[in-house]
């Protein structure tokens, strides 16, 4: 599965994707190393969207989905907490709702279990994945090893990983619960009042430029002929033939396939296809701070009780945080990221005099089950979809695109994706 096989089955189809993040960077790399002819459509460059914004952490162990029955639990105090990191906005509350129904059937134990068993084999070949597309690209060194690490200041906040813990054991998860110790000595420049234990998964990986990531996936595809078009995707249309033709606000053109990777903005499409899926975006923000990340920082470095990651990117520490569901269309709101301010200076001293340099929000394009929806369209077998990565978009991006690769050049599957297909919905 691991293995990036340059050639398929079946090459040389006409292939459009529809969305240039992460997720449809990767997968024209996948595609054109197997000798298809792609073109890729997006209203904006390269990784500029939330794939350029989130906290770079490929984690190799979340098999945990999202919704648990402690965060089902919490829910009604992150609705009436204005300065929860989890919020529903009142004007999105009807909008919001059957999605938020659905989020908290998926929190009970028994799928709980299930969606981690579907996670397992995603999360676990992640990393592999992507090594496999950067020697293709030359990003290699855009991968870093250095685990993922979460920090716990209370008992009560360890005590809370139960379940986590007890997930990643039966899925044969590397970790290993640090000494207060222990962090200081892998992190040594966190503020040792800030935790008193960690978790750490040493098998993850980190990426600090996540969009130079998507850049360079791109580039090595566009090196094997892959178009560009900067063009706003209006309609998908199967057409009698079997193709699909696209209309963009440019032309309408037609295609052999195509592939919805159109993140959170992925339903519209489905629904032209006339599929139905239970997607909507958990907006996460970040606050990037002018100082030199490497020095600070080996990894990202997360801290459950705040909800928040503390990362070391390319052009400084970001802080990033936020799961605020208010749809596609509601402008921004930092104030719940800016009161993460004085935690994040006090977590980690070295920031203290930087300024905060930018300000960021991003739409995570989430399912209520945690699980992204892969593969092919019931209706229309030449749309495939590559959306609904959630809060793991950066991880799964080479996995999925290696995925799809496969089903779009005939591949038998490499293991079971059926929990995977929008007909669940
Ligand atoms: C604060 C934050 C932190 C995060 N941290 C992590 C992390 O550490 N690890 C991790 O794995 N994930 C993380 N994520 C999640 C991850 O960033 C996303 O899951 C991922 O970026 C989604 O990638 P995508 O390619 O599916 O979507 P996007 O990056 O949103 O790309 C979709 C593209 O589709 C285009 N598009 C949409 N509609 C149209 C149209 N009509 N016509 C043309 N183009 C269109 C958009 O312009 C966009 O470029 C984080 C997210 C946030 C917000």
């Amino acid at each position: 599965m691991t293995d990036m096989a340059t050639h398929g089955t079946q090459g040389g189809r006409s292939i459009a994707i529809v969305g240039a993040g992460v997720v449809g960077a990767a997968t024209a790399l996948a595609l054109a190393a197997r000798g298809h002819a792609v073109t890729v459509m997006d209203r904006g460059e390269v990784g500029a969207g939330t794939s350029s914004g989130n906290a770079g952490a490929i984690v190799t162990g979340a098999v945990t989905p999202s919704a648990t029955p402690g965060v089902i639990r919490s829910i009604p105090s992150y609705l009436l907490d204005p300065n929860g990191a989890a919020v529903l906005r009142p004007a999105h509350f009807f909008r919001g709702l059957p999605w938020l129904l659905r989020f908290m059937a998926a929190g009970r134990p028994k799928r709980v279990a299930a969606i981690a068993a579907a996670l397992h084999p995603l999360v676990s070949n992640a990393l592999q994945a992507h090594l496999a597309l950067a020697a293709l690209s030359g990003a290699r060194d855009l991968i870093r090893p250095g685990g993922w690490l979460k920090l716990y200041a209370s008992a009560a906040g360890f005590s809370a990983s139960a379940l986590e813990r007890e997930l990643m054991a039966r899925h044969g998860v590397h970790f290993s619960i640090l000494k207060a110790a222990e962090v200081a000595e892998l992190e040594p420049r966190l503020n040792r009042n800030a935790y008193t234990r960690g978790l750490f998964q040493p098998d993850s990986g980190f990426v600090n430029y996540p969009r130079a990531l998507a850049q360079s996936y791109f580039e090595c595809a566009r090196q094997r002929q892959a178009q560009y078009l900067q063009e706003n995707v209006l309609a998908l249309r199967p057409l009698d033939t079997g193709g699909v033709s696209i209309t963009t606000d440019q032309a309408t053109r037609q295609f052999d396939a195509v592939v919805v990777a159109a993140g959170a903005w992925s339903k519209q499409f489905a629904a032209q296809i006339g599929d139905k899926v239970s997607l909507d975006t958990e907006r996460g923000y970040h606050l990037s701070f002018a100082s030199t990340g490497d020095a600070l920082l080996g990894r990202p470095v997360c801290f459950p009780e705040k909800q928040c990651v503390l990362s070391p990117m390319h052009d400084g520490i970001s802080l990033s945080s936020g799961d605020e569901l208010a749809g596609l269309d509601a402008p921004p709101d930092f104030r719940r990221i800016r009161a993460l301010i004085p935690f994040a200076r006090n977590a980690l001293p070295g920031i203290t005099g930087q300024a905060v340099q930018r300000e960021w929000m991003g739409y995570r394009p989430s399912t209520p089950d945690s699980l992204p929806v892969i593969g092919r369209s019931p209706r229309c077998a030449n749309v495939c979809y590559a959306f609904g990565h959630g809060h793991l978009g950066l991880t799964l991006s080479a996995l999925t695109a290696q995925l799809v690769a496969g089903m779009l050049s005939g591949d038998p599957e490499p293991f079971d994706l059926s929990a995977y297909r929008i007909a669940r919905f």
